[in-house]
């Protein structure tokens, strides 16, 4: 298979009733084990990178990794600029060779918003790259409020939902309704009579960002209310840091780094595929 965009793999999930995982990576090893569970479980697959993890690959380096590790693999992948901070940003991924982008205006007011997501949609679809756009705030669990179930402010307004996607033509945009990124303290409480205002006034996928920690009955309800993506990152570099941990405490002086990654990478692998299962995006691949 090849390098698809995220409308690609996002219009199927929604059609078919699966949400297509992103995983966010910042080096080798992680893009290795995302890709090998993909391709275990026969998944289409989204692989992402914030702004600070570009800057910290290399945005040619990056999409040059991915390309040449998913061209031979039998899955289709996409390569998503995850919360792009500006119009600059997004227009450099373009150039990368990215095939889809995030432009997150979602902490200017709406107009603005919208001027700014039209504006990277119009660059994005004249190269046919794919944009995801952000209404609400989805901010950090660590920095949200206490309680028997987390409960979030700075949630989605479905009529802004609609005006923004009518205005600005995104091919999916993340909603946030009581999800936020990190570990949150307690399960967190996921606003579904929201996200089924924001389905039926849209009609294009939503991405739920923030998936560490969110309970598996609570994913499988998001994907029947249209969520077609969603975002996993904290829960992949916490199993991966926990297992180098061990196995560098159990392995003083060694110093062939290859052996100590492998754990780690494993357990990346392991991870990546319990979330590819919750989103039930297993055997969806396609020829
Ligand atoms: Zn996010």
């Amino acid at each position: 298979m090849s390098i698809v965009t995220n409308k690609q793999l996002l219009d199927r999930g929604l059609a078919g009733h699966y949400a297509v995982a992103a995983f966010n990576t910042n080096n080798l090893e992680y893009t290795q084990a995302i890709l090998q569970a993909a391709t275990e479980l026969n998944a289409p697959v989204i692989i992402e990178a914030a702004k600070s993890e570009i800057d910290y690959m290399d945005g040619y380096v990056f999409v040059a990794m991915v390309r040449a590790m998913a061209e031979k693999l039998p899955i289709p992948v996409s390569i998503h600029l995850d919360h792009g901070p500006s119009y600059e940003e997004a227009i450099r991924c373009l150039r990368y060779g990215f095939t889809s982008v995030m432009y997150d205006g979602s902490s200017l007011p709406l107009a603005e918003n919208i001027a700014n997501t039209k504006k990277v949609v119009e660059a994005a679809h004249a190269c046919g790259v794919s944009v995801e756009g952000e209404i609400g705030v989805i901010g950090q669990a660590e920095d949200g409020p206490e309680g028997p179930k987390q409960e979030f402010t700075g949630l989605a307004d479905p009529d802004q939902c609609e005006e923004f996607v009518k205005k600005t033509g995104v091919d999916c945009f993340a909603a946030a309704i009581g999800n936020a990124h990190g570990l949150y303290k307690n399960k967190p409480l996921l606003r579904f009579d929201l996200l089924t205002q924001i389905e039926k006034r849209t009609g294009v996928p939503l991405v739920l960002h923030g998936g560490t920690g969110i309970p598996e009955e609570d994913i499988r309800k998001a994907i029947t209310l249209g969520v077609s993506k969603i975002n996993f990152s904290t829960v992949m570099r916490k199993g991966f840091i926990e297992t180098l941990t061990a196995t560098l405490n159990s392995s003083p002086g060694d110093l062939d780094l290859m052996k100590l990654l492998t754990p780690a990478r494993m357990k990346m692998v392991e991870i990546a595929k319990h979330h590819i299962k919750m989103c039930m995006s297993d055997g969806k691949a396609w020829k």
